[in-house]
C-alpha cells in the first residue's frame, strides 16, 4: 500500500469509527467497524492482520474524542452519511394479509375503560392505527365496557384513554362505547335463539361442566327455541337472579378445547348491586366478550383484527357465532407477547398500589402507565418507532427499558437543549482566577444556532477568587492535586476536599491543555446563578440539587438534558424547578 493509499483507508476507517461511535455513546465497537470496513473494501481481505492494527489504532483515537467532538467531525466532514444512517434505520411494516378483498381498511382498538392505558397496550393501539393509516383506512376506537361487576369500568378512564391515543397521536376516526348497544345484542341474541343456535341454561354452573367436559348436552340444549326465547324474556325481565341463567351459544361438543364448547354469550349482573357508571342499573343481561366484539367487529365493518396471540380460542368460538349469522370472519393477525422486563403491566396490580396509597397516582414514575411515561419525558415517537420495529410478528417480544430510553434518546439527543444541573452539591472556592471570564454554554453541542447562556466570572478579594456548586460525586479527596477541567470555562487544581466544600486554584484556560493533562471535565453552577432543583427519579426517590439560573425560563413541559446526568422533563418552574428523570 502506497502512502496515499494508506492515508485514505485510514480516513475511511476513520469515518466508519466515528459514525458507530456517535450510536454507542461516544465508544467505538472495533468488531462492527472492522466488519463495516471489509464489506466496503472485500479486497482487504487478503490483509487482515494490517488491517486489525489500523482498525485498532484508528479505534482508540476515535474514542478518545468526546462525543460532542465526534459528532462535530462527522458533521463537518461527511454529513451526508448522517442522513443515511437514518434512511437505512428506517423500518416499515409488513403488509396486511389480503388487503384487495376490502373497499377499506378498518382496524379497532378496544379497551375495558376500568383502568388508564399502559405500554402493553402500545402494540395494539400502534399497530392499528399505523396500519389504518398505510392503506388510508379507518381506525376505530371501541369502548368494551360491557362488565359492571368485575371489569368494572370508571368514567374517568373513558377520558384518560382519549387523552393518551391523542398523546399517541393515534386519534381514531371513529368511536363505539358498547353500553350505548346493548340493544343491538339482544336483538342478534334473540335472532340465534329463533334459529335454534343458542340456548339459556339454567342448569348448576357445576353441573353444566360436568356435562362439557364429557361431550355431553346439558338438559337446556335440546330445549325448543319457543321455551328458549320465553326464558330470555324472563332473562331480561330480572325474574332469574344472577348466575341463575347464562345465554350460551351453540358449538361441536367435541371440540377439543372445552373452553370452546358451548361457550357463554351474555350473563345476568345484579344491576341494583352493580350498577353501570354510564346507563346505571338499566339492564340486568350484559354480553360477554366474545359476543358483543364479535358482533361489533362485523357491524362495525372491521376488515383486520390486530391482536395478541391469547385471543386465538376467542377467534375458534366467535366463528361458529359469524357461522350462524352467514358473515364472514375478518382477517385475524395474532401477535405474540410483549414483555418489558421490569415493568409491571398488570392492570389490577396498577388499581390496587393506587387504591393502597403505594403509588401517588396514574403517572407515578415507577408504572408504566402512558400518563407515567409521559411525565417522564417518554416521547411518543419513541414508543411508536419502537413497536414498528418490533411489529406484528408472533413470537415473543422481551424488550426492556433501556430498549425504550436508547429509542427515546434517538429523538432527544439531536434537539434537546443542555444545562447544567449539580445533584448533591458542595461548594467550591477556586482562588487565583487572573481576569474577568465570561462562559459561553451552548445550548447544544451540534447546534450553534441554538444559543447560549452566558456567565459572568468575576473573581473577588485578596485572593482573585470565585465560588461554584460543584456536584460532591465529582470532589473527593482522590482527587487532590489533580488538574480537572470546568466545562466550558477554565481548568483548575484541587487543593483540599472536606464534607461540605473544597478549595482549588485557577491553573490555565485552554481546552488542549486539559486534553493532553486527561483532565476531568466537570459541570459547574456559579454561586449566586442558582436555583433550588428537585429531579423525581424513576423510583420515586428525589434527586436534590442546584440548576443554572438559566432554567427559570424553562416551560413546564419541556424536556431537556442535565449534563453529565440525563435527560429529564420539566414539570414546574416556580421558585423551585421540579424535573422528572427519563433516562440517561
Ligand atoms: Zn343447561
Amino acid at each position: 500500500m502506497t502512502f496515499d493509499e494508506n492515508a485514505k483507508l485510514k480516513e475511511t476507517i476513520r469515518k466508519i469509527a466515528l459514525l458507530n461511535a456517535i450510536r454507542h455513546e461516544g465508544k467505538a465497537q472495533t468488531g462492527p467497524v472492522f466488519g463495516k470496513v471489509l464489506g466496503e473494501k472485500p479486497d482487504l481481505k487478503t490483509k487482515v492482520k494490517e488491517l486489525s492494527i489500523l482498525v485498532n489504532d484508528v479505534v482508540r483515537e476515535v474514542n478518545s474524542l468526546p462525543l460532542s467532538k465526534q459528532q462535530q467531525i462527522i458533521e463537518e466532514k461527511w454529513p451526508e452519511s448522517l442522513v443515511k444512517e437514518k434512511v437505512e434505520e428506517e423500518k416499515h411494516l409488513p403488509q396486511l394479509p389480503n388487503v384487495n378483498k376490502y373497499a377499506k381498511v378498518v382496524t379497532r382498538f378496544s379497551p375495558n375503560p376500568d383502568c388508564v392505558l399502559h405500554l402493553g397496550s402500545a402494540r395494539a393501539i400502534i399497530l392499528c392505527y399505523e396500519y389504518a393509516r398505510m392503506y388510508k383506512g379507518k381506525f376505530i376506537l371501541r369502548f368494551e365496557d360491557t362488565d359492571p361487576k368485575l371489569k368494572r369500568p370508571v368514567l374517568e378512564f373513558y377520558d384518560r384513554i382519549r387523552e393518551d391515543l391523542a398523546w399517541l397521536e393515534c386519534k381514531p376516526d371513529e368511536e363505539y362505547i358498547q353500553s350505548d348497544r346493548i340493544p343491538i345484542y339482544y336483538e342478534y341474541a334473540e335472532r340465534l335463539l329463533k334459529d335454534g343456535n343458542a340456548y339459556i341454561c339454567t342448569c348448576q354452573p357445576e353441573q353444566f361442566r360436568k356435562k362439557i367436559l364429557a361431550s355431553k348436552p346439558c338438559k337446556c340444549r335440546n330445549l325448543s327455541s319457543e321455551e328458549n326465547l320465553a326464558r330470555w324474556q324472563n332473562m331480561l325481565k330480572g325474574e332469574y337472579k344472577e348466575g341463575e341463567a347464562v345465554y350460551r351459544v351453540k358449538t361441536d361438543l367435541n371440540h377439543p378445547n372445552p373452553a370452546v364448547r358451548d361457550w357463554p354469550a351474555l350473563r345476568i349482573i345484579d344491576a341494583e348491586k352493580y350498577p353501570h357508571p354510564r346507563v346505571g342499573s338499566k339492564y340486568y343481561v350484559w354480553p360477554l366478550y366474545n359476543f358483543a366484539c364479535g358482533i361489533d367487529d362485523h357491524l362495525m365493518g372491521v376488515t383486520h383484527i390486530i391482536r395478541g396471540k391469547e385471543h386465538l380460542t376467542n377467534m375458534v368460538r366467535q366463528e361458529y357465532m359469524y357461522k350462524y349469522f352467514g358473515w364472514q370472519y375478518p382477517e385475524a393477525i395474532h401477535y405474540g407477547r410483549l414483555k418489558i422486563t421490569g415493568a409491571s403491566l398488570s392492570k389490577s396490580k396498577i388499581v390496587q398500589g393506587i387504591r393502597e396509597g403505594l403509588y401517588n397516582d396514574w403517572d407515578d414514575p415507577r408504572l408504566a402507565t402512558f400518563a407515567a411515561l409521559r411525565r417522564r419525558g417518554i416521547t411518543p415517537e419513541a414508543i411508536k418507532k419502537m413497536i414498528i420495529d418490533v411489529g406484528p410478528k408472533t413470537s415473543d417480544v422481551i424488550l426492556s427499558w433501556e430498549n425504550l430510553n436508547a429509542y427515546n434518546r434517538k429523538f432527544l439527543d439531536p434537539t434537546a437543549d443542555r444545562f447544567f444541573f449539580v445533584n448533591n452539591p458542595i461548594e467550591l472556592a477556586v482562588k487565583h482566577i487572573p481576569k474577568v471570564f465570561k462562559a459561553r454554554l451552548h445550548m447544544h453541542p451540534e447546534h450553534s444556532e441554538k444559543g447560549f447562556r452566558e456567565y459572568t466570572i468575576k473573581p473577588k478579594g485578596n485572593e482573585s477568587s470565585a465560588t461554584f456548586w460543584v456536584s460532591k460525586k465529582d470532589m473527593d479527596v482522590s482527587k487532590v492535586e489533580n488538574v480537572i477541567r470546568l466545562m466550558e470555562l477554565f481548568n483548575i487544581k484541587i487543593e483540599n476536599v472536606s464534607e461540605y466544600s473544597a478549595d482549588a486554584s485557577f491553573v490555565s484556560e485552554s481546552y488542549e491543555e486539559a486534553r493532553s493533562a486527561k483532565a476531568q471535565l466537570i459541570h459547574w453552577i456559579l454561586v449566586g446563578e442558582d436555583m433550588p432543583c428537585q429531579v423525581v427519579m424513576p423510583d420515586a426517590t428525589v434527586a436534590e440539587g442546584i440548576a443554572e439560573s438559566a432554567c427559570k425560563q424553562l416551560k413546564p413541559n419541556s424536556i431537556i438534558q442535565f449534563e453529565r446526568f440525563g435527560f429529564v422533563r420539566i414539570d414546574k418552574v416556580v421558585m423551585k424547578l421540579i424535573a422528572y428523570y427519563a433516562h440517561k
